[in-house]
């Protein structure tokens, strides 16, 4: 049971990465509107990224709750999916079950808590803050954890502040946290958005501008 809800856990957090690329964001199209195959959740999802960046990372969705159709959308989503990976994975795995619907509920009590406190999303998931807030919005595509986007190389990071303790996003302690990290960077660095003050930043990590260079 354990091992399935761990590996349901990951592929909860695949799911993340593709649905959020693919579905929420679409492809796309040179002289067409981007491609969806749910239009009206990557509908849903551009009026919350422009609600996002006019204020400062808050949506007024999550304030109005099940009365905003986004927020209805988003449940609505989400209970789809929990839905049929049940089906799905339940001859399989019941721990694959149970971590499909945690995933679902973890995934909307985050994301709506992260845009009624800023503050809190800027530190507990501020790969998501750098998704919405930064200019490249085609990047950092997890929400709950940023394992897949170390994984798929699109973990882009902004500025030293907006950056996690280590790439699980989980509390670690240090010594555990600082050797992980380490091994990530070896094997799936992250990239970092160049900086006005380039030297500077380069000055103070100088394995940085090896990393962003690999990554152009
Ligand atoms: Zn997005
Ligand atoms: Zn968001």
């Amino acid at each position: 049971m354990i091992k399935g809800f761990i590996v349901g856990l990951a592929v909860a957090n695949a799911f993340e990465w593709v649905a959020h690329k693919y579905i929420l964001h679409g492809t796309h199209r040179p002289g067409q509107p981007r491609y969806s195959p749910v239009p009206r959740s990557m509908k849903s999802h551009w009026e919350h990224h422009r609600e996002v960046r006019k204020q400062h990372f808050a949506d007024d969705g999550y304030v109005q709750g099940f009365s905003n159709w986004r927020t209805r959308n988003e449940v609505g989503s989400l209970a789809v999916v929990a839905v049929a990976a049940t089906v799905v994975f339940y001859p399989v795995s019941k721990g694959m079950v149970a971590a499909a619907w945690y995933s679902a509920f973890n995934y909307y009590s985050i994301h709506r808590r992260a845009h009624l406190e800023p503050d809190w999303a800027k530190r507990k998931i501020p790969w998501h803050y750098d998704h919405q807030m930064n200019a490249n919005q085609d990047a950092n595509w997890c929400v709950t954890k940023p394992w897949f986007d170390y994984v798929m190389g699109t973990r882009v990071v902004s500025s030293d502040q907006l950056q996690e303790d280590n790439p699980l996003g989980i509390a670690l302690p240090a010594a555990v946290a600082q050797a992980l990290t380490q091994w990530v960077n070896q094997h799936f660095p992250a990239k970092y958005v160049e900086q006005k003050s380039k030297v500077i930043e380069t000055e103070m990590h100088p394995e940085r501008k090896i990393q962003t260079l690999a990554g152009e």
